[in-house]
């Protein structure tokens, strides 16, 4: 009998002991998380946090050489050693428009894993509808196969407004699925295709589906510890905050046709600083400022995508309206908030395209210039003396396509010029193979060509490389337009549609458009080489 009172009360004081230790480890989390915030700059949150525990967080201390990134990094050793891999922490759960891309579609159904990031997310309440989900959305359902994670497959798919375009290949018919008889010969059965538009079927999102893609967004420091501003600059830095690329642009160097030379130059001075720093001291500091001049449509903004995508800089691409504040007077304190918040959110780029609108030569202009936009354009040179003279791991990429028009104070900050010219042969070849390959299929309609692309770069002499651009897409319209014409002549309960075939594009076809399809520069060329020869830095 006293023996089954001491265990009870053995296991009493075990159990107490238990719950006290889970109380303990809460509240540790908790000021953890606390602590975490507060030191990444989420000030609002954590007070948010503080507020909402009612636990007087901001009176415990996290213990020294503790905190969560040192609980996490411990966890992924213990994990590495344990099986030979880093754990994977977080999933990205999709989006409510992506579930789109999992509708039926007369394919095969494509389930697609989601992995809750939260425990039981499943109880929190979404908004039902946003992000725009129209009545074409399918009917979707959500099963649960464990605690963690769910399936979520389309159980049918209810589209009552068409969404019509040219991805064509399933066809739906007496509600059966077929291939569309979009054949190698690019046969292609627009009956189908209207019975598509009016079942609605469309399902060009397939190809975007995404369960669980790269985390390719950028992670920025949150405002509110941006300090030395009062609140009229935080609201400046606001504006200029959106101006920064979230998303990788995900334009590669090889998606750059030609222009070699102006990569090379680029990776030198944007790119290597900032992936090989060790190099780049002394004498070797970085540059602080490039520009690209040259035609438009030459592949400067491509330049400048690339550079986003390749090094993980925060990307400022600022355009003239954001700094432009006419109305306000603002735009000399918003360039220095850019600067400020470029220091801030350290390694920065800070991509001004069109150059020239911001930055003429200073007093020109009819009845002079504006007091304002004088006061603006000598704030940007005191911000890049400032990074001329400072090592904040900050760069100015600059384009114009107007250089002679530029301040000469800029263009001397501007310690690189390069110049972006029109592709050469070679380069143009390249690209009307590009767009235009032998057989292409863009998103559904397979596009036969038979060009003689080096004749065709030859007849080319001055186009720029969105020109280029330009006459392929036209060339490639030519045969789609037909389909144009027999939809829209189609009247509907007529069964007998013929089936047309697409045209191959061919060389004298192409050669037609080029009789009607100018290029957009190329009595300026002799202007891009004088004045290169007189301020070209590289
Ligand atoms: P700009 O020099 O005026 O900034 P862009 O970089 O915006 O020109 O180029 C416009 C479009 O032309 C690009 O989106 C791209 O499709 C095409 N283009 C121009 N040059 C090239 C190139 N060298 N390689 C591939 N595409 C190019």
């Amino acid at each position: 009998m006293e023996l089954s009172y001491q265990a009870i009360k053995t296991s009493k004081q075990a159990r107490e002991a238990d719950e006290m230790r889970t109380e303990a480890r809460r509240r540790s989390l908790l000021v953890l998380i606390f602590n975490y915030l507060i030191d990444e700059g989420y000030v609002d949150t954590a007070g948010a946090l503080e507020q909402e525990t009612n636990l007087g967080l901001r009176r415990f201390e996290v213990c020294d050489n503790v905190d969560l990134d040192t609980i996490i990094m411990e966890y992924e050793s213990y994990y590495f050693i344990k099986f030979q891999k880093y754990p994977k922490l977080t999933k990205r759960l999709p989006e409510i428009g992506d579930s789109r891309s999992a509708r039926i579609c007369g394919k095969k159904r494509t389930p697609c894993t989601v992995t809750q990031t939260l425990p039981r997310i499943n109880s929190i309440q979404r908004p039902a509808s946003k992000g725009g989900l129209k009545k074409t959305e399918s009917k979707m359902a959500i099963r649960d196969t464990d605690k963690d994670s769910g399936v979520r497959e389309c159980m049918s798919s209810t589209h009552e407004t068409a969404e019509f375009g040219l991805n064509v290949s399933p066809i739906m018919r007496n509600g059966v699925a077929e291939e569309a008889q979009v054949k190698r010969g690019h046969l292609i059965d627009y009956r189908g295709l209207i019975q598509d538009a009016i079942k609605g079927a469309a399902c060009n999102a397939t190809n975007g589906l995404n369960c669980n893609p790269e985390p390719s967004e950028r992670l920025l420091k949150p405002l509110s510890a941006f300090s030395g501003m009062n609140s009229e600059m935080r609201e400046l830095a606001t504006v200029i905050s959106r101006d920064i690329y979230l998303h990788n642009p995900n334009v590669r160097w090889d998606d750059i046709i030609g222009l070699e030379d102006a990569k090379r130059l680029v990776k030198e001075a944007v790119v290597y600083p900032i992936k090989y720093p060790q190099l780049f001291t002394g004498i070797l500091s970085p540059w602080k400022g490039l520009l690209l001049f040259g035609p438009p449509g030459t592949g400067k903004t491509l330049l400048a995508k690339a550079v986003a995508t390749e090094c993980n800089t925060t990307f400022f691409n600022i355009s003239t309206s954001t700094i432009v504040s006419k109305w306000r007077g603002d735009s000399e304190k918003l360039v220095r908030v850019l600067f400020e918040l470029a220091r801030y959110h350290a390694p920065s780029t800070i991509f001004l395209d069109e150059l020239e609108s911001v930055m003429s030569q200073r007093g020109i202009g009819q009845g002079g210039e504006h007091e304002g936009s004088r006061r603006m354009k000598t704030e940007l040179l005191v911000q890049m003396d400032g990074l001329a003279h400072s090592d904040d791991l900050v760069f100015v990429l600059a384009a114009s396509n107007l250089p002679w028009e530029l301040d000469h104070g800029m263009l001397r900050r501007l310690d690189k010029r390069i110049l972006v010219g029109l592709p050469s042969e070679a380069a143009r070849q390249a690209m009307i193979a590009h767009w235009l390959p032998p057989l292409s299929n863009s998103g559904g309609v397979e596009l036969l060509t038979q060009l003689d692309y080096s004749l065709l770069a030859q007849e080319m002499e001055g186009y720029s490389g969105s020109d280029v651009k330009l006459a392929c897409k036209e060339a490639a319209m030519r045969p789609v337009r037909k389909i144009f014409d027999a939809l829209e002549n189609h009247q509907e309960g007529n069964s007998k549609m013929p089936v047309i075939q697409l045209d191959t594009v061919t060389t004298t076809d192409f050669l037609d458009v080029l009789a009607h399809t100018k290029p957009s520069v190329r009595n300026l060329t002799e202007k891009y080489m004088a004045w290169e020869r007189e301020y070209q830095s590289v």
